[in-house]
């Protein structure tokens, strides 16, 4: 399945798709397994990073359609007031996204992202019973919360995507999963199988079968009822299309797009949003520059000569040269080089292997389990 010649995607490039922001570095809830270092302290993102970021996001979004998605902490949690405020700066053409817990959404925010055409998606583990880990500060469970704020999205007509993640892949939670988020009526959904980064260090090393067979099991549930639109399944047959039409070197983009984050203090770390807030003796604060002091359109033109992005394009190039999986994968994620191999140039990680590689796997597996007799 493999294509076996990638000549696409060197470099990075000057001018990304989108944009993440950190409007606080606050959040409401404290899930177990969640990376962000600062999300006990509510260090709010001033009006000038905002505007400084929409002066260079503006002309960008006049020529392409272009996205900034509000992160966090939790973005809701910098309310509504400041949220409008950091809004503002921003032209009609610039598309914005959340990304929440969903535990603060009520007929207000609703109004707000109405108001403001601000596509809204939605953390959560599926049922109640797999959410045992997203959970207040207190320690107690945040589902009900959860709950409501759909139940709110849903009551106001507006759409939503979502996103789970999977800690324990085991046969029936594919199959659960899809029938939960059906019936939750989100139209897109995102699976992220647990990763070992930031200020989570649980080990996601997982049964290479166990792994498989979850994607082969959400495969086999999403095509019997194909309403939701199922971002890893969709990457993965779009992949496997274009293999089979001779066209999967097209299908990696040329350059690898440099998804700055903004963190609330101007800094901007592209790439990967999880190295945001961190520092390493070897790497510094990861960032490339601060809008307060350098247009971000000359920070991202200079994003190469940071020195942890130089040492990860020879890592992406060792991919290139070693992967069977590089045309689907285009060479992974900086965060989970740093955080599993405690570097940026290295191949393999448990993160490739269990979203990339046993992903593609489990397409396959699927593709031969349902193979016609007669093909
Ligand atoms: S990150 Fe992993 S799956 Fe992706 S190209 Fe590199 S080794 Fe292959």
């Amino acid at each position: 399945m493999a294509a076996r010649t990638h000549t696409g995607m060197r470099g990075i490039s000057a001018v990304p798709s989108y944009v993440v922001m950190q409007p606080t570095t606050l959040c409401n809830l404290d899930c177990v397994y969640c990376y962000l270092p600062l999300r006990a302290v509510d260090r709010r993102m001033p009006l000038t990073v905002a505007e400084a970021v929409a002066a260079s996001v503006n002309p960008w979004a006049a020529s392409e359609r272009f996205s900034v998605v509000w992160h966090g902490g939790e973005p809701l949690a910098a309310g509504r007031e400041h949220l409008a405020a950091l809004l503002a700066p921003f032209g009609p053409a610039v598309e914005h996204h959340v990304q929440t817990n969903a535990t603060l959404i009520d007929d207000a925010w609703c109004a707000f992202f109405a108001e403001h055409g601000i596509r809204v998606s939605v953390s959560v583990d599926g049922p109640r019973a797999r959410n045992g880990e997203r959970v207040t500060r207190g320690g107690r469970p945040a589902y009900d919360r959860i709950l409501a704020g759909v139940a709110a999205l849903r009551r106001h007509g507006l759409p939503f995507s979502a996103l789970a993640v999977v800690s324990r892949p085991e046969p029936g939670l594919a199959t659960e999963l899809y029938d939960y988020f059906l019936d939750l009526g989100c139209d897109v959904l995102g699976i992220n199988i647990e990763e070992t980064e930031g200020v989570n260090t649980r080990t996601n090393a997982r049964d290479a079968a166990a792994v498989t067979g979850f994607w082969a099991e959400l495969v086999a549930a999403w095509r019997r009822d194909p309403r939701i639109h199922l971002r890893e399944i969709e990457w993965s047959l779009r992949y496997a299309g274009a293999v089979l039409a001779g066209t999967a070197d097209d299908l990696l983009p040329r350059r690898l797009d440099p998804i700055p984050t903004v963190s609330h203090d101007g800094s901007v770390v592209v790439l990967s949003p999880e190295l945001a807030g961190f520092t390493d003796p070897r790497y510094g604060d990861f960032s490339s520059g601060n809008v307060l002091t350098t247009p971000l359109a000359e920070i991202l033109a200079g994003a190469g000569r940071t020195p942890w992005v130089g040492e990860f394009l020879t890592g992406v190039e060792a991919c290139r040269s070693s992967c069977p999986y590089f045309g689907f994968c285009g060479g992974g994620h900086a965060a989970n080089r740093y955080f599993e191999l405690g570097r940026f140039d290295g191949t393999e990680t448990e993160h490739c292997r269990n979203s990339k590689i046993r992903l593609l796997e489990g397409v396959l597996e699927h593709a031969r389990d349902h193979e016609s007799p007669a093909a």
